[in-house]
């Protein structure tokens, strides 16, 4: 996203969970921070009331497939049906391939329709083999100006997440930076 704005793009992907959703929007709101949550269709569909929460909360949602497809793994048809399966609970033109991974057909077709949105930090949350400081550190160190940071509001990811998401707001709020929604 551009630079020169003292601006950083908060994205989580895979919920909404809704244990572990909400506890993510109240970190946020302490913060004032505006975020963007690239929801799963099928956990918008087991859990409405949560994905509503975020919406209320002045949050942006994009589209993350109905089934969290891989894309390498799927033709293109299906992938394109599944994506707008994900449209019909998912209200967005915001699109994150998930796993990060899809063909250039798939990217041809899907951005007539979706604005496709990758990311410039990982925080793998959601890796086993990383813990919680070795997350901050690697968002720290990769953070810059106008970068969009992943998270994954899941409960593979959250033992990290929760311990780190709270450090980098705290960090980057008293450095002056804002956290806004991807279309703000
Ligand atoms: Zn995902």
């Amino acid at each position: 996203m551009p630079q020169g704005n003292k601006q950083l793009y908060l994205t989580f992907d895979d919920g909404p969970h809704p244990e572990i959703t909400p506890q993510v929007l109240d970190l946020l709101a302490k913060y004032n921070a505006r975020a963007t949550f690239f929801c799963v269709g099928e956990n918008v569909a087991r859990n409405p009331k949560t994905y509503q929460q975020i919406l209320d909360a002045g949050h942006l949602t994009g589209n993350h497939t109905y089934n969290h497809l891989n894309g390498w793994k799927t033709p293109l048809k299906e992938y394109y049906d599944n994506t707008n399966k994900c449209r019909e609970v998912v209200d967005s033109v915001y699109f994150r391939p998930s796993y990060g991974r899809i063909t250039p057909f798939q990217i041809q077709t899907l951005k007539k329709e979706y604005t496709i949105v990758m990311w410039s930090v990982l925080s793998y949350d959601y890796d086993r083999e990383t813990n919680a400081e070795q997350c901050l550190d690697y968002v720290m160190r990769h953070t810059t100006d106008g970068a969009i940071i992943v998270f994954h509001d899941s409960e593979k990811a959250a033992p990290n997440l929760l311990k780190t998401l709270p450090q980098v707001l705290s960090h980057y709020t008293k450095e002056g930076y804002r956290f806004e929604r991807l279309d703000g």
